[in-house]
């Protein structure tokens, strides 16, 4: 049986008197790539932000990798990458000097030339962060959760916004970090991608979560009520004549 590395219980947020979170529950397994799937305003980001510390949770019980939310966040910060908005990063600093003050704000030793090369951003190490293309930003912001070598890392809508090209490249990197036995919680609205990455899916909408399930077994379950899709879908879309066009490999635009 697979180890469980966050237990969320009942957890809760109201806003003023807006309920965000609406007493939601779900294990994350060590190892997997878990995702919380959802329309916006649904309550993915402040979900995550509780477990990550930053956030303040109106109740209900967290627990990571066995410290408790309210009484150890220091441990809990300790273990988990977080990715920031990219808007946080100084401008103009290039990205070996990004890493290495972060380094320093988590008194680790790092490669930064090592890391850059594990997310495809090796050539770009004198680059500034603002000249970055979308794609590369992600990839960068990506890498600063690996900086403090977590055992868990989050991440918020790594691909809004990206053109597809960028989305692949960031999934494989994504699946490369699991490889190496990272846990991984992911919130996306793309179905697509979640279908691709994650081992297990929490669809959440309004603050509540109204399915968990691998993603096979939940479209099992739908099919099994009866479901049929009205049209027969193509063995390719749009997106799959797209990529065959203008080719898999990275762009560095
Ligand atoms: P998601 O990440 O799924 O899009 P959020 O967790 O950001 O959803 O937001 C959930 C709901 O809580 C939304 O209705 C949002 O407007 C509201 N909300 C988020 N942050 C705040 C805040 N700081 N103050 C008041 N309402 C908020
Ligand atoms: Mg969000």
């Amino acid at each position: 049986m697979a180890k469980t590395i966050i237990s969320i219980k009942n957890l809760v947020k109201n806003y003023g008197n807006f309920e965000a979170v609406k007493g939601i529950s779900f294990d994350v397994y060590e190892g997997e790539i878990f995702g919380l799937l959802g329309p916006n305003g649904a309550g993915k980001s402040t979900t995550l932000e509780i477990i990550e510390t930053l956030r303040p949770k109106t109740s209900g019980e967290v627990n990571v990798d066995g410290y408790d939310l309210d009484k150890q966040p220091n441990e809990i910060k300790r273990i988990i990458g977080v990715q920031l908005q990219t808007s946080g990063y100084y401008p103009g600093l290039n990205l070996v000097e990004l890493i290495e003050l972060f380094a320093g704000l988590y008194n680790r030793e790092v490669n930064p030339m090592g890391l850059l090369e594990s997310v495809n951003l090796k050539e770009k190490a004198k680059a500034k962060f603002k000249e970055m293309s979308g794609g590369q930003k992600q990839r960068f912001s990506v890498a600063t959760t690996l900086i403090n070598q977590p055992r868990i890392i989050f991440l918020d809508e790594p691909t809004t916004g990206l053109d597809p090209q960028a989305r692949r490249s960031l999934w494989e990197l994504i699946l490369k970090i699991r490889e190496k036995g990272t846990t991984i919680i992911i919130t996306t609205h793309y179905m697509d991608e979640a279908e691709y990455l994650c081992d297990r899916v929490a669809i959440i909408d309004s603050g509540k979560i109204a399915a968990l399930n691998t993603p096979d077994k939940l479209i099992d379950n739908l099919v099994a009520t009866g479901f049929e899709r009205v049209k027969e879908m193509k063995k390719a879309n749009l997106e799959d004549v797209f990529i065959n066009l203008t080719g898999h490999s990275l762009r560095e635009e």
